[in-house]
């Protein structure tokens, strides 16, 4: 029989490939937004997959709202990815990241609870929940240590979703995913941040473009290939938690450097703390520079992850290292250029 799957945040990275993925494995989908005026939504477009979905209006805030969606439908499989995403908003909107991205959680649990507990459940959890890393390479055991409103909130949702496994004995899984990118992430997410700027640049739209801390380090891996491990997470016959990682971390300076050596930029850095710049070696332009307001209050280091658990028991494995990711995003993004 065709299953049901309820993705919250379907208008985000990982709602479009998820949905595209289980279409594919013939699953019925409804996805759910905040605005369903937007419901269709340019991701979505780009996949073609934008007609396949049945979209239902659902702000997490709203106990009532998820409640009549879950009254609508009987789902399968629900994954939880809507949230306020972007780390550095959550410094500006805490009450509001603690009210979507932990809260949310609770309100989808206990509509589960109390509506179905066969609903398998899967949570959008995150590598920030390790934080300033406790461990060199973290896994599912490694203790957390978050630094923002969002790292706690989705701290608050992963253990959450641990007690409503263990107290309610719902099929309730955490999947800790380290950053992963794609030609469909946000805008303010400093990859396609990066991208978008060099392109403009080549295409003479800007001059320069500022970036905050360029020595943190992130695990970075490709967006389409996370969401098949939500999948599978869900088809396991015990719920349990999982790290999902490519186990290599580059700094953001190294991305720049891999991405204007693809764009074939002749470029350097030159200068030091505030006053580091990438010029254009030819002109002597800036076209990169620090501004210190894209520095967080709190900043997370390095992540890197090590996925272990998830190559054995989920038959998981990254397959895009980042030169092929940066080739993908940038790729993509010339190609759609101007025509978002
Ligand atoms: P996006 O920011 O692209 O998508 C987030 C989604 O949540 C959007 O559809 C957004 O809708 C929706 N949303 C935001 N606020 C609300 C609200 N109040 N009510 C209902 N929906 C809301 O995130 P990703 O797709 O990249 O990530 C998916 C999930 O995975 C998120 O929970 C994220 O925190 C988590 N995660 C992501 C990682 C990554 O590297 N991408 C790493 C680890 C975890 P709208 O379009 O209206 O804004
Ligand atoms: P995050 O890991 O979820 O916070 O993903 P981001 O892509 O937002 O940020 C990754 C890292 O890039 C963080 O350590 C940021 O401090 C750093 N960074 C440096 N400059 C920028 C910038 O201009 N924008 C963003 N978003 N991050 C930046």
């Amino acid at each position: 029989m065709k299953k049901t799957a309820l993705i919250t945040g379907i208008s985000g990275q990982d709602g479009a490939y998820l949905a595209k993925f289980l279409l594919k494995k013939n699953y019925k989908i409804v996805g759910t937004d905040r605005r369903s005026a937007r419901s269709v939504n340019w991701r979505l477009n780009r996949l073609g997959i934008a007609n396949k979905i049945i979209y239902e209006e659902m702000e997490l805030g709203e106990l009532y709202e998820i409640q009549r969606v879950f009254k609508k439908y009987k789902f399968n499989e629900v994954y939880n990815l809507a949230a306020q995403s972007f780390v550095g908003t959550s410094f500006n909107s805490p009450l509001n990241t603690s009210n979507i991205t932990a809260l949310g959680c609770l309100r989808i649990l206990e509509t589960i609870r109390s509506q179905n507990k066969k609903i398998k459940f899967y949570q959008a959890s995150s590598s920030e929940m390790f934080g300033d890393v406790l461990e060199k390479k973290q896994k599912e055991t490694t203790p957390l240590n978050p630094q923002s409103p969002y790292a706690i909130s989705k701290v608050f949702s992963h253990y959450l979703t641990q007690n409503y496994r263990k107290s309610y004995g719902l099929f309730a899984t955490s999947g800790i995913l380290f950053n992963h990118e794609s030609p469909l992430r946000g805008e303010e997410f400093v990859t396609r941040k990066i991208i978008i700027g060099l392109i403009k640049i080549i295409k003479k739209d800007i001059n320069y473009f500022e970036l905050g801390n360029l020595y943190a380090k992130r695990d970075w891996g490709y967006a389409k290939e996370y969401v098949e491990a939500m999948w599978k997470m869900l088809q396991k016959d015990k719920p349990e938690d999982y790290v999902i990682a490519t186990g290599k971390t580059y700094s953001i300076k190294d991305f720049i450097n891999i991405a204007t050596k693809y764009l074939k930029m002749d470029v350097k850095w030159v200068g030091k703390g505030l006053n580091e710049k990438l010029i254009n070696i030819k002109t002597k332009k800036t076209i990169i520079r620090i501004n210190p307001k894209f520095f967080r209050p709190a900043e997370v280091n390095v992540l890197i992850g090590d996925h272990k658990k998830a190559k054995k028991e989920l038959k998981w494995k990254p397959k895009t290292n980042l030169n092929q990711l940066i080739k993908i995003m940038v790729d993509e993004e010339i190609k759609y250029y101007k025509n978002l």
